[in-house]
This record gives structure tokens, sequence and C-alpha cells, in this order.
């Protein structure tokens, strides 16, 4: 694992604006100094497998994180938290006196890692306890309930993130660069596919009501924002259409697949699909001047990525870590969140992805954004 001086200056090396393959730039960086100030206390509600293996793990050694809290309805996960993070009885809570984390001064963010319909309930109660919030996507399972803790936290003056993980990570921050210097021209076509072979039929992922859709809320909101991020702009029209169902057992409540086509205000045409039946990951963007590619693209990794100009070369990295790294400085700043990572963010990729069930659930038919 990189050292945080080497991800620090690693950051800076990709703002810095250079352009050169491979992609590590020569240009030496002044280290930013270390964070010697008081640690944000955070609190994980859901101790799932995403807190647990990914959060958890990104948290370690963290510069500006401190675990102080949990949240769980499952005591047997409780004393592993306690002995890895030195969490205090008083911090430990569960779905019935969670209100009580208003009382929790060590506690200043809480990180969502629940079941996406739960995303909303629980960011909305702990924006009225007084703390930030950083949501996991998909932020919510419908636009009202995504405006809704947008709303909650601006009431309550705290901050809203959305655990896009990917706005931190450097294959992708790569992607955004070289589409903001329209290394490749001014992009004008994109292909991306996300999409994984879904095990337990029994799983919350299946479940209509707490999933709020199939593998679109899933994974293929990877794709949506990434459209977003390279395009730099908003849809104007979606058409999309599910797949056969060719496994009733597991597919009763939420799609096993979707394909979509949207534009952009300048033409650019997105062209995806999402997958529970499928094993794919891949990312394509061209413009007049040459392509980018990613595969995989968003998953954990390692991902790789081609350009006609050749192999990016960059650093494989947990992912979480540079988030949780990249966040640290977002939530201690007086500043509101950056668009990039906000709710409001999450509330333009839940219109797309409802636009997107609406005309699938409509035979294709052409939604207007
Ligand atoms: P998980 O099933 O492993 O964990 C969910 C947790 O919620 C469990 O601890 C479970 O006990 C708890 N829970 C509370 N009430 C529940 C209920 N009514 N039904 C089911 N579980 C309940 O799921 P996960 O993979 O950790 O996903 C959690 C969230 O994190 C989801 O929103 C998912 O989209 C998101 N996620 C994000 C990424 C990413 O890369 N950003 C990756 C995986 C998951």
């Amino acid at each position: 694992m990189k050292s945080n001086s080497d991800r620090r200056s690693f950051l800076k090396t990709l703002g810095a604006g250079s352009f050169a393959l491979p992609l590590i730039s020569a240009i030496p960086q002044k280290p930013k100094e270390k964070y010697t100030g008081k640690k944000l206390g955070i609190a994980l509600v859901g101790l799932g497998s995403y807190a647990t293996q990914r959060i958890g793990v990104g948290l370690e050694g963290s510069e500006y994180w401190n675990v102080t809290g949990i949240v769980t309805g499952t005591p047997s996960k409780i004393p592993a938290w306690k002995e890895k993070w030195g969490i205090q009885d008083k911090n430990v809570f569960n779905y019935e006196n969670f209100h009580k984390i208003k009382d929790a001064k060590d506690i200043d963010v809480v990180y969502i890692c629940l079941p996406n319909s739960m995303h909303a309930e629980y960011t909305i109660k702990a924006a009225k306890a007084g703390k930030h919030v950083i949501s996991e996507k998909p932020m919510a399972t419908n636009v009202a309930d995504a405006e809704a803790m947008v709303k909650a936290c601006d009431e309550a003056g705290v901050k809203l993130a959305i655990g896009y993980r990917c706005h931190f990570e450097p294959f992708n921050m790569q992607i955004m660069k070289y589409a903001k210097e329209e290394t490749f021209g001014h992009i004008n076509f994109i292909e991306s596919s996300f999409g994984f072979r879904i095990g337990d039929p029994k799983q919350w992922r299946l479940n209509g009501k707490l999933a709020g859709g199939g593998p679109l809320m899933d994974v293929g909101i990877y794709c949506i924002n990434a459209a977003r991020y390279v395009t730099n702009q908003e849809p104007v029209s979606v058409s999309a259409n599910f797949g056969p169902i060719t496994d009733p057992d597991r597919f009763g409540e939420v799609e096993e697949s979707v394909t979509w086509h949207i534009e952009f205000p300048d033409k650019t045409l997105f062209h995806g699909a999402s997958s529970y039946k499928t094993n794919i990951e891949k990312f394509h963007a061209s413009g007049p001047k040459g392509w980018m590619e990613t595969s995989p693209s968003f998953s954990y990794g390692p991902l790789k990525g081609q350009t006609s100009l050749g192999p990016m070369n960059l650093p494989i990295v947990q992912h979480q870590q540079y988030q949780m790294e990249g966040m640290g400085p977002l939530f201690l700043s007086k500043d509101p969140i950056p668009d990039h990572c906000s709710g409001l963010e999450g509330v333009k990729d839940m219109k797309i992805l409802m636009a997107i069930y609406e005309s699938a659930r409509n035979g294709g038919k052409k939604i207007w954004l």
C-alpha cells in the first residue's frame, strides 16, 4: 500500500495539468504537509460487507478519520469493531435508538452503508441529529427521497456527500482529465456496461422494496455517473429496454438486465447496459482525435486502461482509502461539499436512473429530461 504522502503527491500530480504517457508525471510535487489536527469522528451505519471489508479497511491509518461509533442491528458484530477502533459503549447504537447519536459529541459524520431504500430514512435522521452524512450509492430509490435528503441536510446545516469513490480513484480521475482537456478531441460517443452474476436469490439486492431496482441501481449507476463526468453535461433524452427474464426465481421484483441509449445536449451519444446475469465492466469514450477505454473501470480492480495514445500506467489503489482521504478535508472545510460528490450530484443520477426505468417500463419510449 502506498504511503499517505505518495498518495497526496500523486493526487496533486493528476491535477497538475501535465499530459504525457506514461501518466505518472515526472513533475516533482511538493508533498502537502501531513494533517495533524483533530480527526473527524465517523460512525458507520450498517456493518455489512461494504462497511466491514471496504470502508472500514479504507479508514485504517487515516490522517483524517477515526471510527468513533457504529450502528448495527446485529450485536455479535459489536465486539470486533469496539476492539479494533476503541469505540466506547455509549457510541454503539442500533436502529431503534439511533436518534441518541445526537448526544455523541465525538461523532461528526455518519456513513450510511445500508440497503438502498434505507439511505433516505437514516440520512434524514442523522441530519436531524446534527451529523454530517455520507450516503452510499445509489443515494435513494427515487427522486423524491433523494431531494428530501438534500433538503434535510440543508435545513440542519450539515453536509451531505455520496460515496462516489471513483471521483477519488486514479484511472477515473485521469479519464475526467482527458475529457476536460479534450486530449482525444471533444468526446462524442460513450459506451459503458457494468454487470455481474448475482448469487444468493434471497439477498436484498433482488428485493424490489429494499433495492429499488436491479443492476441499474447497483452498478449501472457507475456508467451513468461516468458519462456525466466525462461529458460534464446532463442528458436531454433517455430511451431504455429491459432484457429478457431468464431466471424468474431471482428476477421477480427487479430487472435482470437493462440497456439504454442517452443523448446529451451537444449530441454526444451514450449507449450502455447493466446486468445481473453476466460479468461485464467497461467504459469507452471517443472523440475525433482518439479514444480512451477502461476495463475493469469501476470495481475495486485492479483497473486497467488503454487509450489511442497508449496504456494508462496508473497506480492500483484501495479505492475507499483514497475516497476517505479525499473526503476528509471536504468535511473539515467550512465550504460546501464540492458538486462532484455532493447530494445534488446524487439527485442528478437518480433522475436519470428513474428515466431509464420509466422508458423501459414503457417499451423504450423516449423520455425527455
Ligand atoms: P450488505 O448486505 O453486505 O450489508 C447491508 C447491511 O445492512 C447489513 O449489515 C445488514 O444487517 C444491514 N441491514 C439493516 N437493515 C436491513 C434490512 N432490512 N435488510 C437487509 N439488510 C439490513 O450490503 P452491502 O454490499 O454492504 O451494501 C450496502 C450499501 O452499500 C448499498 O447501498 C450498496 O449499494 C452500497 N455499496 C457500495 C459499494 C461501492 O463501491 N460504493 C460497494 C458495495 C455496496
